[in-house]
């Protein structure tokens, strides 16, 4: 068994303090479910942040308004027919406006800000999220793809620079939590809970009917497009187990699964004397965003709380991974490393994005998935470029299986 991740309490004395101002922040993702909700937290809380960076894809509208509300140093609009648009809209105030894909990693090298969250969705935020991290800014990780695609290499630079990567993924966050304090003591697993999603209980005949709008349906969590179909589909546990080894320097038989459907015990930590610690909560995505800006202090809020008394049976079972098997893919990811999760991230958004438009139906994900870990040669220790070769490759092979 390995030493735990040492950067619990490491991180403590190097993040930055937040001087007058505040922690100031850069939300990469800003138009995004998890942007938008830091948005709200750091909305009331405005004397301990100020907001540096924002960024977005194609929602111009609503980066306009974030950009005139926040005010911040720096706007990237991915779009590049959004510029002139945004730039228009900004030209009375001292925002600095970019786009382009280039220029999210330009901003992310500026050294206006203390903290990025990483929240945009998929492959399209590892480069920005490296540069950060080179830049030496804490990361407050939202977007799990990047620790999929390229864990190895993210958490290494992290160590090099002295940069604390917290999760704001509510199970991690809760491992995150219940560590808080161990740093002497062994991990003899983790059990990362899964709500099972919309479809828990559901046999594959039933799955081959099931339609974009069910699948959209998440019973506990409102979130992006493309991680509710991850949770319908379980891939979001599979690619939460990888992001859990490399966050908390795992072997792979130290993560478990357990389907939890109440989401309110967000991950579990067994200790090498059997004790187990919780954390626990109604699911609000605001929670760990809040943790993981506020980090190493709590702060109060008035978010609803959880009361024992309305929820009495908290339950728990075993994965239906015959139904489910993107978690036995994602477990073979896991085990066998090297550029495998990489490649079957990059399926996975391939065939996710298919769904999403009614090209392909609900099980076909799975099959093309699999096909592509089939294909794509495995590398045992891919450099940085080779991951964006894999990458590439496993979206052509996916794109033809699914004959996008
Ligand atoms: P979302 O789709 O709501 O938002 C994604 C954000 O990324 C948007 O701001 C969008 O403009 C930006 N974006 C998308 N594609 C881009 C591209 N090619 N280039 C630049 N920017 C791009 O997604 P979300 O639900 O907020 O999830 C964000 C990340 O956080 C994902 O990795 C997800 O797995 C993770 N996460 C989300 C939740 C949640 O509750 N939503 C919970 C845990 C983890
Ligand atoms: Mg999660």
């Amino acid at each position: 068994m390995r030493e735990q991740q040492k950067i619990k309490t490491d991180s403590i004395s190097f993040l930055p303090a937040g001087g007058e101002g505040g922690k100031r922040i850069a939300i990469f993702g800003s138009t995004g479910s998890i942007g938008t909700q830091a948005l709200e937290v750091i909305a009331a809380n405005p004397d301990k942040f100020s907001v540096e960076v924002l960024t977005a894809n194609n929602n111009d509208d609503l980066l306009i308004s974030q950009a005139l509300r926040f005010n911040p140093n720096v706007v990237v609009i991915g779009d590049e027919k959004k510029y002139s648009k945004v730039k228009e809209a900004l030209s009375s105030t001292d925002v600095k406006v970019f786009t382009g894909e280039k220029s999210l990693e330009e901003a992310a090298a500026m050294d206006c800000y203390d903290l990025m969250l990483a929240a945009i969705v998929g492959y399209a935020g590892l480069k920005p999220t490296l540069k950060a991290i080179s830049n030496g800014k804490t990361i407050a990780l939202a977007n799990k793809e990047t620790l999929v695609i390229a864990g190895d290499i993210m958490m290494r630079k992290a160590v090099e620079n002295r940069v604390p990567v917290i999760p704001v993924d509510s199970e991690h966050s809760a491992i995150f939590q219940c560590l808080i304090g161990e740093t002497r003591n062994r991990i003899e697993k983790i059990i990362l809970t899964a709500s099972g999603g919309p479809f828990l209980g559901r046999k594959p005949n039933y799955l081959l009917n099931v339609k974009r709008e069910h699948a959209l349906q998440h019973p506990n969590w409102t979130m992006g497009a493309k991680i509710t179909i991850d949770s319908a589909t379980l891939m979001n546990k599979g690619l939460e187990m990888i992001e859990a080894k490399w966050l908390f320097n795992l072997k792979p038989e130290q993560v478990q699964v357990v389907i939890h459907p109440q989401s309110i015990i967000h991950s579990m930590v067994q200790f090498e004397d059997g004790s187990i610690k919780a954390q626990m909560g109604l699911p609000d995505m605001k929670l760990p965003i809040q943790y993981a800006l506020t980090f190493p202090k709590r702060i109060k809020n008035d978010y609803p709380r959880f009361d024992f008394k309305k929820v009495s049976t908290l339950t728990f079972e075993e994965p239906d991974v015959k139904t489910f098997r993107n978690l036995v893919l994602a477990r073979e990811a896991l085990y066998k490393g090297g550029n495998l999760p990489c490649v079957m991230n990059a399926a996975n958004e391939i065939a996710v994005y298919a769904f999403l438009r009614n090209r392909i139906n609900f099980l076909d994900m799975t099959d093309a998935i699999e096909k592509t870990m089939q294909r794509v040669p495995f590398i045992e220790k891919p450099t940085l470029e080779e991951y964006f070769e894999s990458d590439g490759e496993a979206r052509n092979f996916a794109a033809d299986i699914i004959k996008l």
